[in-house]
């Protein structure tokens, strides 16, 4: 079997996975299973736009709903976001 081949029938059968299967992802601090999802914005300066006129990205954050931490392991784009 080609290796690409393997790869494809491992995917197909992660379809048929039922949700009850797949761990749950856990608050890394207090275990809670649910989070708010939050957007946090980042300017554009009008210098790199365009128009000339400042523009917005905006960047989902994930929550937690019991102890409001910030997920690291669903949020692994959060560490680009501020300064080092
Ligand atoms: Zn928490």
């Amino acid at each position: 079997m080609q290796k690409d081949e393997l790869k494809n029938n491992i995917l197909k059968a992660n379809i048929n996975l039922s949700l009850k299967d797949l761990d749950d992802v856990k608050c890394d601090s207090c275990g809670n299973l649910y989070f708010d999802s939050q957007i946090r914005f980042k300017r554009i300066s009008p210098l790199y736009t365009q128009n000339n006129k400042p523009s917005f990205v905006p960047v989902e954050v994930f929550i937690c709903k019991s102890c409001n931490k910030i997920s690291e392991e669903l949020n692994p784009h959060i560490k680009d976001l501020d300064e080092k």
